[in-house]
């Protein structure tokens, strides 16, 4: 399911696209299975935001990392700083998507569906007029 989400498909039924009709526009449910992404879960972006923070910080690590080892004994501190600071910006902001994939990856792991919550995604996905989710007013 992690590797699922992490190249942007539905960590539950693999479905291409999962629910993001654009970068980074996202509809309610997924587009193959009716899956809500949030599974009316408060606060579901702390956890999207928590895997963008540790793969954005875990890849300047191993940046930082390998830039020492590489100039060692005489370390590269400007080059390697600017590589970091491109990094920490960029970053998070190409892979705000798949943060959001990944962590319903692991909150699927986590508290697998009900089958009420199935059965609702499965009607959604049949009928597509009642594509709300019911989080919504
Ligand atoms: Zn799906």
């Amino acid at each position: 399911m992690l590797l699922r989400g992490a190249v942007r498909r539905c960590p539950w039924c693999g479905g291409k696209g999962a629910f993001f009709s654009g970068w980074y526009k996202r509809d309610d449910r997924c587009h193959t299975c009716g899956l809500l992404w949030e599974r009316k879960l408060e606060g579901f972006e702390l956890g999207s935001m928590t895997v963008n923070v540790i793969a954005t910080f875990g890849t300047m690590l191993v940046v930082m990392g390998v830039g020492v080892a590489l100039s060692y004994p005489d370390v590269a501190v400007v080059p390697i700083f600017a590589v970091v600071v491109v990094i920490a910006v960029a970053m998070p902001i190409v892979i705000f998507p798949m943060t959001y994939s990944i962590w319903l990856g692991v909150d699927l792991f986590m508290r697998a569906p009900e089958p009420e919550e199935l059965a609702d995604a499965a009607a959604a996905v049949a009928n597509p007029a009642t594509n709300r989710s019911p989080l919504q007013p």
